[in-house]
């Protein structure tokens, strides 16, 4: 398959046989067969186009911060749809992103502009475009919250503009993680705030501290965030509670597998040392799960996507991810 005329005609970057380590906040993970670099929603409707075009499969990921990819690696091409580079617009209160912005370079730009709606969520690692797909959240605030239209590019190349109801979104989920669809632009209404630019700074700079105590930094402690989702309450008036209380409760931090084992401070963070495989870590969470089911009754689900083939799946688990 010879995609270098992406790069010839359009100067966008493929890499064939990238490792999928290297582009995933666990640092794990095999070759996949072709890496494209899309850094913006006019690059990534254009690959996108040409693939279906040609007829070749593609798999969309963002940043790479909530996926476990095998070992093995994947047979198909990926689009890596991620940039460095903010591409943001303000109309008054409504303010529109490409998907490719990392989510908290939007936070950050807000923060600046004394605009509040997002700030608790500072330092989610990953692009808008994974945020809105896995409907990201911390400290009582989701990314959909303040999301009012989205554009989206649909598996039959057709873009849409629509509103945000007309999405379904769930806790950590939504129809676009499952649905082929990807995300180009969202607009996000936020709100002035009253106070001082100073307090929204201090707010966005004591939730990165907390979170880097919480959470540690994935580039020394590599992770994809919690592993598994928080629980269902056992009652309507009920909160979700902490999936990492469960696992505590279950001795998973004294656990092992190969060079895999939950961060310190947190035991729904898997993290691993330095020669540690993706099937230490799937073996682990294994582990966990199973532990938690042993003492409390019930099945802990995956937040992470797996990506890839992994031994020892249980029946639930289909033997290739994704
Ligand atoms: C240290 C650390 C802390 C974290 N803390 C939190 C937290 O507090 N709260 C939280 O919710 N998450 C947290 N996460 C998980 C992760 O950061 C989020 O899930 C993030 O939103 C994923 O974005 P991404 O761009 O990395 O997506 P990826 O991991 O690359 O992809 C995730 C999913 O999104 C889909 N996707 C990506 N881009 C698009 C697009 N443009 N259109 C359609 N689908 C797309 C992919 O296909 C995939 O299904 C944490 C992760 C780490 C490493």
């Amino acid at each position: 398959m010879d995609l270098s005329f992406f790069k010839k005609e359009l100067d966008i970057n493929v890499i064939s046989g990238a490792n999928l380590k290297d582009y995933t906040t666990f640092q794990l993970g095999g070759p996949c067969k072709a890496l494209i670099e899309c850094i913006s929603a006019r690059q990534m409707t254009v690959v996108a186009t040409a693939l279906h075009a040609m007829k070749i499969p593609f798999i969309v990921m963002g940043f790479g911060s909530n996926i476990l990819a095998s070992d093995t690696g994947v047979d198909t091409v990926i689009i890596r749809y991620s940039s460095t580079a903010p591409r943001i617009t303000r109309n008054g209160n409504m303010v529109t992103v490409d998907a490719a912005t990392q989510f908290d370079d939007l936070i950050s730009w807000a923060v600046n502009e004394n605009l509040d709606g997002l700030t608790a969520m500072s330092g989610i690692p990953g692009t808008v475009g994974g945020a809105i797909a896995g409907n990201a959240g911390a400290y009582g605030q989701q990314v959909t919250d303040r999301l009012t239209r989205l554009t989206l590019l649909g598996p039959d190349e057709k873009i849409s503009d629509i509103s945000k109801d007309e999405v379904h979104f769930s806790y950590r989920d939504s129809d676009i993680k499952h649905n082929g669809h990807i995300v180009l632009y969202a607009t996000f209404e936020l709100e002035p705030s009253d106070d001082d630019k100073a307090l929204l700074l201090k707010e966005r700079e004591e939730k990165l501290s907390v979170r880097l105590k919480k959470h540690g930094d994935w580039k020394t402690n590599p992770c994809a965030g919690s592993f598994f989702k928080n629980v269902l309450p056992s009652s309507n008036a009920g909160q979700r509670q902490a999936a990492g209380w469960f696992l505590d409760e279950a001795g998973a931090k004294k656990m092992f597998v190969g060079k895999a084992h939950p961060y310190t401070e947190h035991a729904n963070i898997v993290t691993r040392d330095n020669g540690a495989s993706a099937q230490d870590v799937y073996d682990l969470t294994l582990k966990m799960a199973s532990a938690v089911k042993e003492k409390f009754g019930f099945e802990l689900i995956r937040e992470v996507r797996l990506l890839g083939t992994f031994n020892n799946a249980p029946a639930s688990d289909p033997k290739g991810f994704w």
